[in-house]
């Protein structure tokens, strides 16, 4: 389904608050009162970040809906010996301002594309995951089955722990999480990287529903095969790669 283009924007926008999600992982709010920015919910922005004399020129994928303006929010993880997400999660402060550049990026979802889907994502991979549950909550939009299957490596490291509890607890919602490496003593989800067994589990009629896979390359290559395997057809899988 070819969808027409947002107009591509540039604009200087202004740090609002810092949010911090998890011990590596903060949310900036940017002020955009005043510019005319629209984009498709998974879609992303180019952010340029001042970094040792240079402007570093980084994809970061919109976490707020299309329905909420003037306020666009930018969910960053630090990667280890990362540049840009040290300098956004280590040094950015409320009034900093930044150039961005946007909207960008086909990895999207609108109702008219399919009403059952499933969104997979591990660690950041969240982001464009979120702003499509975001969207579905805050549009109402109740004709629409989604079911979220999230990797983290740490109870701790879940970005958006308490928002997507409760977004869990709407009818036409269902959140699923798994942790790899440690668990807490309360932890009901599953243990372990997202398999087929999960999936057979969490999805009904896996082969007739719209997937979005995002996260690291090998996951989301890990998730493809996955799906294939199970009869999902390419046309049905939409990849957004973090590398
Ligand atoms: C479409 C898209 C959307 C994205 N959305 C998000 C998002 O919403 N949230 C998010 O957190 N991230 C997102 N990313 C990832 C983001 O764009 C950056 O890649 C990420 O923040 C790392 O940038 P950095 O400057 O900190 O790392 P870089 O400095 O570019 O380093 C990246 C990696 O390379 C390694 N490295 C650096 N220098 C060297 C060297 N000299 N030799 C060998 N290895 C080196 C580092 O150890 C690190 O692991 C997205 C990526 C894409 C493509």
């Amino acid at each position: 389904m070819e969808l027409p283009k947002k107009p591509l924007r540039e604009f200087k926008a202004k740090v609002l608050r810092v949010i911090t999600e998890t011990p590596t992982t903060k949310t900036l709010v940017f002020d955009t009162e005043g510019v005319d920015f629209d984009f498709y919910p998974g879609q992303y922005v180019m952010l340029s970040v001042p970094y040792a004399g240079e402007l570093l020129r980084r994809a970061y994928s919109i976490a707020s809906p299309p329905s909420q303006k003037g306020r666009l929010e930018l969910t960053v993880k630090r990667t280890p010996n990362g540049r840009a997400s040290v300098v956004l999660t280590q040094q950015t402060q409320e009034g900093q301002e930044f150039l961005i550049k946007g909207p960008y990026g086909k990895f999207v979802w609108v109702p008219e594309m399919g009403h059952r889907i499933v969104l997979i994502g591990a660690g950041s991979g969240i982001v464009p995951l979120m702003c499509i549950l975001r969207h579905i909550a805050s549009e109402g939009l109740e004709q629409v089955r989604a079911t979220l299957l999230y990797s983290n490596t740490h109870y701790e490291e879940i970005i958006y722990r308490e928002e997507l509890e409760r977004l869990g607890r709407l009818p036409n919602v269902k959140v699923v999480h798994t942790l790899t490496r440690s668990q807490p003593a309360h932890w009901e989800g599953y243990v372990g990287r997202i398999n087929a067994h999960m999936l057979l589990r969490e999805v009904e009629d896996v082969p007739n529903h719209l997937y979005y896979l995002c996260g690291p390359p090998q996951f989301v290559e890990d998730m493809a095969v996955m799906l294939a395997e199970l009869g999902v057809e390419k046309s049905n899988i939409k990849k957004e790669k973090y590398d």
